[in-house]
């Protein structure tokens, strides 16, 4: 139980329930998880609702300011989530005459979601994926590739363009996949390797593989006939094409495969892995690896007891998992860095919120005070507050303005494609989180005593807000949108530096 917000709240208004094409009621019903909007006119008013780790908010949760009419006057701020009935039930009682309203999102009149591919497209890895960025406007892809096709489509990169090696990663996942990450673009060297992206952590982001592989094909193809590159309105040259592959790309397209799997058979909205050491039924099965990696991962010892960066409990979205680091995936994502020690920047492709978070995650940053870092125990039981002096993230000023500069750089990229609109935010936005993979890329540097490279780390959430299965128009879209984004996050590294 949550306690309801206080009488300080001004102007109290009834809470609506507006639902639209749902009877509801059945008992198997009761685990359905459907879209939900949160309304309320500061950020601030859903701290207590984002506090309960019961609750599923996607990715992370993010309150984005709502403006009527595409006027720049905030109307009021919308925060999604995915509930059950019975915790519409409970939220709609909770927080009635407040200023927090709830809408259920209106499924009926969206189109059929994106079918997931059958068979093999890419014939056991003989036929290489064509990206939207390299063919005619308009050209569309089918469906979204299944588990096998997306390691087939990366053996057809290998098997056509010869410039792509794909190697295995060290652990085998929970369910015993061998998992693997592939490079490309600045030859055997792997010194000479600079741009790391990753997908699929959160196993619903559906389209998060295929985002990154189409974009790896569309380079390798424009690279071999000397074209450039048109995603919708956007268009890169030849020069930029071959100045990216130069900057060595490695990739890990699918980090999370036993939640793929699941997810991809179930239809489930499944997120974590499929691990069932903590648990053995329905929710309590498996860990978020998204809070599994080694920044901050005690989040009880590191974190102010109101914040709520990770969940201990293994029911809950963001199970943070047994140990810093305790499952294989994490394991296998860690090693890249050691594989190839000289990467400067880090991209981890999630869904689905429109925008591209930079560092920090686990509160807002501050550039003066050196001692106040994640390092310190002084600050052991401060983190997580957001507007509050207790405690604030140390960034250098040099690094907050590269982070920020290179996160407008993909975003203005993605919204000129002319799709959706983009936001950039640090990744702290109002909520903390812990042991995320954008976090620990940075953090590195830091708790590693400057022995290994500075890495720069992003979450990109593409795609609509808790729209994890996109239609088939939107996961083209996504597609386009994506790689444009790609396309100048790494324009915009390599011109801020890749050594
Ligand atoms: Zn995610």
């Amino acid at each position: 139980m949550r306690l309801p917000f206080t009488a300080s709240l001004a102007a109290l208004q009834s809470l609506v329930v507006v639902a639209h094409g749902h009877a509801g009621g059945s008992d198997s019903d009761h685990h359905v998880l459907l879209p939900v909007q949160l309304r309320a006119p500061t950020a601030e008013h859903f701290l207590p609702i984002v506090s309960n780790d019961t609750y599923d908010f996607g990715c992370r949760p993010i309150a984005r300011p709502v403006t009527a009419d595409g006027s720049s006057s905030r109307q009021y701020f919308e925060l999604h989530a995915l509930l059950t009935r019975d915790q519409i039930a409970h939220l709609s009682h909770e927080y009635r005459s407040t200023d927090v309203s709830l809408h259920e999102q209106t499924l009926t009149k969206r189109a059929a979601t994106a079918p997931i591919g059958t068979g093999d497209r890419f014939q056991s890895g003989t036929v290489a994926p064509k990206g939207l960025g390299t063919q005619a406007s308009g050209t569309t892809i089918a469906s979204i590739m299944n588990l096998n096709e997306i390691s087939s489509a990366v053996n057809g990169l290998v098997s056509v363009y010869k410039t792509v090696t794909t190697f295995t990663l060290p652990y085998k996942t929970f369910e015993g996949r061998t998992q693997f990450a592939a490079y490309v673009g600045a030859g055997t060297d792997t010194s000479k390797y600079h741009l790391y992206l990753s997908a699929a952590v959160h196993a619903r982001e559906r389209g998060g593989p295929d985002n990154l592989i189409y974009w790896i094909s569309d380079l390798l193809s424009a690279n071999k006939t000397g074209s450039g590159l048109t995603y919708g309105k956007k268009t890169y040259t030849n020069a930029q094409v071959k100045s990216v592959l130069a900057a060595g790309i490695v990739f890990f397209p699918v980090v999370n495969p036993d939640g793929v799997a699941y997810d991809q058979s179930s239809g489930s909205l499944w997120r974590k892995n499929r691990n069932t050491k903590s648990g053995s039924s329905g929710a309590s099965v498996g860990v978020d690896i998204n809070r599994n990696f080694d920044f901050l991962w005690n989040f009880p010892k590191y974190f102010a007891s109101s914040a709520s960066p990770a969940s201990t409990s293994p029911s809950s979205q963001t199970f943070y998992g047994t140990a810093a680091q305790s499952e294989p995936e994490t394991k296998n994502h860690v090693s890249v860095y050691d594989k190839f020690p000289k990467i400067r920047w880090f991209m981890d492709v999630h869904s689905a919120a429109g925008d591209i978070l930079y560092s920090w995650g686990d509160d807002e940053n501050q550039s003066t005070n050196t001692a106040m870092n994640f390092l310190s125990s002084t600050y052991d039981g401060k983190r997580g507050i957001v507007g509050d002096t207790a405690y604030k993230e140390y960034i250098p000023s040099a690094d907050a303005t590269n982070v920020k500069k290179v996160a407008d750089a993909t975003v203005a990229a993605m919204k000129a494609v002319g799709g959706r609109s983009y936001i950039t935010q640090q990744a702290v936005g109002l909520y903390a989180t812990s042991g995320a993979t954008d976090d620990y890329a940075f953090s590195r540097y830091w708790s590693k005593s400057g022995q290994v490279n500075k890495v720069y780390g992003y979450t990109m959430e593409f795609g609509y807000s808790t729209n994890f299965y996109p239609t088939l128009t939107e996961f083209n879209q996504n597609i386009l949108d994506t790689n444009a984004g790609f396309m100048d996050w790494a324009l915009a590294a390599i011109s801020v530096g890749l050594e």
